[in-house]
């Protein structure tokens, strides 16, 4: 396929660098990054000249709309808009109906793996659009990733994201006040693991991922809290779900908890560019009455 890919950051490079590895004829565009060994186009609509397929992997919604506005009127007539980035449900679903006015298939594909995923070709991919568009792109999810799962319309992929990773935000906040508990009741730690990660306590923030250092399968906590997926980005999956809930008039107490620790951590503690199980020794540096 001739596929068009804007946005060449931490995940871009790498998921374009798999696809033209498999054969494709893969032409990038970005504002400020140049990887090495891919060909690159002087603007986004030269990058989507004759391009059966466009990806993107852009930071927020407003640059989305913003890219789409300016690459719809240049792509050839039928070809797909395949984003990948992670932005709001709303935005994703301006853009599949911008995709439709302009004659182009939409497909909204959020991704989980982080840039491990993006570089080893093992990302799962939560989409949504048309089962025409799916079909379209089904094989370069086979490429970059490892699973793909069809959720429903445009903007679906995007509902299914922010909804795991508000139970993922939750559930590791929930893991790590509850392992600071254990300390001061005097529960050895590895004692607390093998308890719960056997038990109706468990998920995948305590059995895959566990926040304490030394303690279960290797994890960031076990390389000083490096990300892994930092607590910025856990921040921005979080308020991407409150909004979401805003607009949909859905209760979530919870997600919203989370959200306003995740931003005060990164904001006004020492959160910015650690992990998101960096929460663990947060809570062990106060006490109840911290505030
Ligand atoms: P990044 O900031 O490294 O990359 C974004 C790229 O977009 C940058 O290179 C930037 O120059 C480029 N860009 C910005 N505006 C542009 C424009 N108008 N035209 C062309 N290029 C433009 O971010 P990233 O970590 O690669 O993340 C990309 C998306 O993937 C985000 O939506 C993020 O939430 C999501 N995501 C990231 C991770 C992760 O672990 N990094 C995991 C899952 C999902």
């Amino acid at each position: 396929m001739k596929i068009g890919f804007i946005g060449l950051g931490n995940m871009g490079a790498p998921m374009a660098a798999n696809l033209a590895s498999a054969g494709h004829d893969v032409v990038g565009f970005d504002t400020m990054a140049k990887p090495d060994g891919l060909t690159m186009a002087g603007t986004a609509a030269a990058a989507v000249d004759g391009a059966d397929v466009v990806i993107t992997m852009l930071p927020n919604g407003d640059i989305l709309r913003a890219v789409a506005a300016d690459i719809h009127p240049a792509m050839k007539a039928g070809a797909v808009h395949l984003d990948c980035s992670t932005v709001d449900v709303a935005s994703a679903r301006a853009v599949a109906e911008m995709a439709e006015t302009a004659g182009l298939t939409a497909v909204d594909a959020p991704v989980s793996g982080g840039i491990g995923g993006a570089a080893g070709g093992t990302l799962t991919f939560m989409a949504g659009g048309t089962e025409a568009g799916f079909a379209t792109v089904s094989p370069l999810f086979d490429i970059m990733g490892q699973k793909a799962v069809h959720c429903g319309p445009a903007g679906n992929g995007q509902a299914a994201k922010i909804c795991n990773n508000m139970i993922l935000g939750v559930t590791m906040i929930a893991t790590c006040e509850a392992f600071v508990l254990a300390d001061k009741l005097g529960l050895d730690r590895q004692a607390m693991f093998d308890v719960v990660s056997t038990s109706s306590g468990y998920s995948w923030s305590m059995n895959a991922y566990c926040p304490a250092p030394g303690v279960g399968p290797q994890s960031p906590a076990d390389n000083d809290y490096t990300p892994g997926f930092a607590a910025d980005l856990m921040l921005k999956d979080l308020r991407l779900s409150q909004m979401a809930a805003e607009a949909a008039d859905a209760d979530t107490p919870m997600g919203e908890a989370a959200m306003a620790l995740y931003q005060r951590f990164v904001e006004h503690e020492d959160g910015a560019g650690r992990d998101f199980s960096a929460m663990l020794p947060r809570f062990a540096d106060r006490g109840r009455n911290a505030g």
